[in-house]
C-alpha cells in the first residue's frame, strides 16, 4: 500500500501506478477526504517486484506500508481508517449515513410490486428490493419471474426514483440485471461464486453481498476481495443470520458482525432480519438491534398481503404497518449517530 502526501498532485499518483504496473501488479487508487492510497495487488513474485521498486522515494510518496490481513482492498487500513460512503440515486449508504432497503422478497405481481413501492417510498425507505431471480431450496418452487420482474422493477424506479437491488444468481443473466438494477445484490448461496464476483466486479455497479450460511467474516471479506479486485469498489456486506444448532428461528442473525466488520473493512454493513427471523414478529426486535449496533442500513421485506405472498411471506413485514417501522428503525439508527439515507431521499 502507497500513502501519498496530502500535497500529491496527480501526476505524481499517475507516475506511481505506472510503475506499480510496469512490474505486472495491479494498481488500485483510492481517493480518499485527504490523502490518496495506491494499492499494489499482484501475486507473490510481483509483491517482491512491488517491494524492490523503491517507491518511497518517489516524489508524492509518504510512505510504503504492507497490508498485513489477507483481504486488501476490502481492509480498513487500505482506507485509512476513512467509512466509505456511496451514493445510488438520491441515496447514501457508509459513514454517516444509514439506508433503509424495503421490498418484496420477490417480485410477483405489477399490483404488488407498485403498491409496495410507494408504500416504503412513503415511509422513507432509500432503496426498493425485489428478486426476479430466486435462490430457491427446492427446484419446484417458485423461481422467480426473471425478465418479466425485472421490467417491473424498472417501472417501479421510474415511479418512485428508488433505487433498485436485485439479485444476480447466473452470469449469463448480468445483461438484463444491469439494465435496472442499481445494485446487484449476490445471495448468500453464491458469496463464494468466485466467476460471478469476478463478473459482477468488471460491471463495476455497486454490489450487495450476503454473507453465506456457514460463512466467517474473514471468508466474506475474501469474497468481497474478488470483486473490488476487478476494479469494481463498492461493496455493501449483508449480515442475513447464519446456520448454527438453534432451530428455533430461520437462522442466527450474528449482530457481533456488524461492529466486528466495521473494525476490519471500510465496506458499508446492512442487516436483513426477515431471512434471519422467518417470521414477522420478530423482524422489528432485531432491526432496531441491528440499527443501534452501527448497521449502515436494513434490507427488509415487505408485502402488501403477506398472507397471499409466493414466498417468505411469514416474514414480510406489511405495508401498511411499514411506516411506524421505519419511524422507530430511524430512532434507533440515530441513536447510532447515524443520518437516514431515506430523509434524504425524501427531501431531493
Ligand atoms: C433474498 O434476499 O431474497 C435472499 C434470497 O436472501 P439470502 O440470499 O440471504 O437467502
Ligand atoms: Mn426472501
Amino acid at each position: 500500500m502507497v500513502v501519498m502526501k496530502e500535497t500529491a498532485s496527480d501526476a505524481e499518483i499517475e507516475a506511481v501506478v505506472e510503475r506499480i504496473e510496469r512490474v505486472g501488479a495491479k494498481a488500485h487508487v483510492s481517493k480518499g477526504a485527504r490523502v490518496t492510497v495506491i494499492g499494489a495487488i499482484g501475486d507473490v513474485e510481483t509483491d517482491a517486484a512491488v517491494g524492490a521498486l523503491g517507491l518511497e522515494g518517489l516524489p508524492g510518496v509518504d510512505r510504503v506500508v504492507p497490508i498485513l490481513k489477507p483481504f486488501k482492498l476490502a481492509s480498513l487500513q487500505f482506507r485509512h481508517g476513512e467509512q466509505s460512503v456511496f451514493e445510488i440515486g438520491n441515496a447514501k449508504i457508509g459513514g454517516p449515513y444509514f439506508a433503509l432497503i424495503a421490498g418484496p422478497c420477490t417480485v410477483e405481481s405489477r399490483d404488488q410490486v407498485l403498491a409496495t413501492a410507494e408504500a416504503v417510498k412513503e415511509a422513507g425507505a432509500a432503496m426498493l428490493r425485489g428478486g426476479a431471480y430466486k435462490p430457491r431450496t427446492s427446484p419446484y418452487s417458485f423461481q422467480g419471474l426473471g425478465v418479466e420482474g425485472l421490467a417491473l422493477l424498472k417501472e417501479a424506479k421510474e415511479r418512485t426514483g428508488l433505487p433498485i437491488v436485485t439479485e444476480l444468481m447466473d452470469a449469463r443473466d448480468i445483461e438484463p440485471v444491469l439494465e435496472v438494477a442499481d445494485v446487484i445484490q449476490i445471495g448468500a448461496r453464491n458469496m463464494q461464486n468466485f466467476t460471478l464476483l469476478a463478473e459482477v466486479g468488471r460491471a463495476g455497479r455497486p454490489v450487495l453481498l450476503k454473507r453465506g450460511l456457514a460463512a466467517t467474516l474473514e471468508e466474506l471479506l475474501m469474497a468481497t476481495e474478488y470483486v473490488l479486485k476487478e476494479g469494481n469498489a463498492q461493496v455493501i456486506l449483508c449480515e442475513r443470520g447464519i446456520r448454527t444448532f438453534e432451530n428455533a428461528y430461520r437462522a442466527t442473525l450474528d449482530l457481533q458482525a456488524v461492529p466486528v466488520l466495521k473494525e476490519l473493512t471500510h465496506l458499508p454493513v446492512v442487516v436483513d432480519p426477515s431471512h434471519a427471523a422467518g417470521r414477522r414478529e420478530l423482524v422489528t426486535p432485531m432491526s432496531l438491534a441491528a440499527a443501534a449496533a452501527g448497521a449502515d442500513g436494513i434490507i427488509v421485506e415487505v408485502h402488501p398481503k403477506p398472507e397471499e405472498a409466493v414466498c417468505d411471506g411469514p416474514q414480510a413485514l406489511r405495508t401498511a404497518e411499514f411506516a411506524a417501522y421505519a419511524e422507530a428503525v430511524r430512532r434507533a439508527a440515530e441513536v447510532a449517530g447515524k443520518v437516514p439515507a431515506g430523509e434524504l431521499a425524501r427531501a431531493a
